[in-house]
């Protein structure tokens, strides 16, 4: 080899190895730089009344994102029902829905940023043929969005089965999210169509958090599983034994809707609106035994959510902040303003550990702080001992509340909002503050724009479900005559 090709190979190997630290560099930024424009564009939309030191949404997270218009159709008929009266007249069309959800998660990882969490939702999801279903799955994944299917979580083992292993028997799908929304105002369960308590639905509860456990002990796929439940005047009174029950059977989340009049108005009942936010909340603190701290992490309007983040230890909830203790107050700001973006989920060991290595060498003035947190957390968790006691019973969880508006509400405020009007009604101009800062997306990509799903729900669903009767009528089927 001669001198100048000698020096030649040396230095395309020194420009591959820039080239690789560049790229290095670049993937293990601890906040990806898509994804913090896409936060700042969120912070700068946000109304005013939201940009508090508790706001995760433009500081942390861009929020939830939910697919429509893919499978309006349920086998259930429940008080209330979000879904328009156009809902069921429409057929479920696998092909259809994958389509209708890649173009959606498109606009939404163009507009939103590269990672996101998406509910497939818009109809019972069980009713998508399995293959579709974890085609749309896969497509929403491959567009950085962690999907969790919508449920009412009256489906097989044999579907589950179908769904998460491909025709080889080998898992298609390596971990799998699931929310299923069981509560006694549904109708049509098999086993228990007329539920005449929330209590009534335990072995309901447990059986479909055994199913994935079983997938899991047989395959390695693993899940993580929400319930969901409406509440009305009628069922107020139970959400406590509900609180109590469910988070021992393995749930990693439990949340809670307050009824809404929107979607068919031939299931709304009187009286939705008698209780608040509050009585709501207070019965899920008396059911897990414990205050849920919420108010130190907010996502969007506290009008519209309420989080509480922890871990259970055994059956005890313990809150990742206090709200009421200004130290833990002074963690969450200075964790917002060093670690806010952090972006940790969807990313494979390779890049995450030099990612957190990165982000605490950056911010070591901050370990005082975090080692007086960890003190206290250990001391809310009861100590070492009890943690020891309790190993193997030790996991995250959260609690939610999602109090979607009424439709009569959204629509005055939407239209306004179409026209750039800021409301002067004091009320009508709350509900354009709670759709700014709305934490719930959908997408339309026809438009290039997402819309709140109080819009979609209270405005959008009724003319959609109209087209989609069109496109989608139902095939009748003949019988063979005898
Ligand atoms: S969907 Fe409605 S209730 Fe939910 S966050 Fe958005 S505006 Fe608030």
């Amino acid at each position: 080899m001669t001198r100048s090709s000698s020096t030649a190979t040396a230095t395309a190997t020194a420009a591959r190895v820039r080239a690789w630290v560049r790229g290095a560099r670049e993937a293990t930024r601890p906040v990806p730089r898509l994804k913090a424009a896409a936060l700042a564009r969120r912070w700068a939309e946000l109304p005013e009344s939201a940009r508090t030191p508790a706001q995760l949404v433009g500081r942390h997270a861009v929020g939830c994102e939910g697919t429509h218009g893919v499978f309006p159709k349920c086998d259930f008929t429940c008080t209330p029902c979000y879904h328009s009266a156009d809902a069921n007249k429409v057929r479920v069309d696998g092909g259809h829905t994958v389509a209708q959800v890649e173009a959606q998660m498109a606009l939404l990882e163009e507009l939103r940023g590269p990672h996101g969490h998406a509910q497939l939702i818009g109809g019972e999801v069980s009713l998508l043929d399995p293959d579709a279903h974890a085609e749309t799955l896969l497509a929403m994944r491959r567009h950085g969005r962690e999907p969790m299917s919508m449920t009412h979580g009256d489906f097989s083992e044999d579907y589950l089965r179908r769904l998460v292993l491909g025709p080889d028997g080998r898992p298609r799908l390596r971990r799998v999210s699931f929310a299923a929304h069981m509560d006694s105002l549904m109708r049509g369960r098999r086993g228990l169509p007329r539920p005449r308590s929330e209590a009534d639905l335990l072995p309901f509860r447990r059986a479909f958090v055994e199913m994935f456990r079983r997938l899991r002990d047989e395959h390695g796929v693993r899940s993580y599983l929400a319930h969901n439940m409406t509440v009305t005047p009628s069922n107020l009174g139970q959400v406590a034994e509900v609180a109590r029950t469910t988070p021992p059977l393995g749930y990693d989340m439990i949340s809670f809707q307050p009824a809404a009049f929107v979607g068919d108005q031939r299931r709304w009942k009187e009286g939705f609106r008698e209780h608040t936010s509050d009585d709501v909340w207070a019965e899920v603190e008396r059911g897990m035994g414990t205050r849920l701290p919420w108010r130190a992490l907010q996502m969007g309007d506290p009008r519209c959510n309420r989080t509480a983040w922890g871990w259970l230890v055994g059956e005890r909830f313990v809150p990742v902040l206090d709200d009421t203790d200004p130290r833990d107050l002074a963690v969450r700001d200075a964790f917002l303003a060093r670690f806010g973006g952090l972006q940790v989920s969807n990313t494979p060991p390779s890049v995450l550990v030099p990612r957190l290595l990165r982000a605490v060498a950056a911010n070591l003035g901050v370990l005082p702080l975090a080692l007086g947190w960890l003190r206290r957390a250990l001391r809310r968790s009861g100590g070492v001992r009890a943690l020891v006691r309790a190993r193997g019973r030790v996991r995250p969880f959260t609690v939610v509340m999602h109090s979607f508006m009424d439709a009569a509400e959204v629509a005055p405020a939407w239209e306004l909002m179409e026209r750039g009007e800021v409301a002067e009604d004091p009320a009508v101009r709350a509900v354009q503050e709670r759709l700014g800062a709305c934490v719930y997306a959908m997408a339309h990509p026809e438009q290039g724009r997402t819309v709140p799903a109080c819009v979609q729900h209270s405005v959008l669903d009724p003319g959609e479900n109209r087209e989609l009767r069109k496109l989608l009528p139902l095939v009748e089927v003949r019988q063979p005559v005898a």
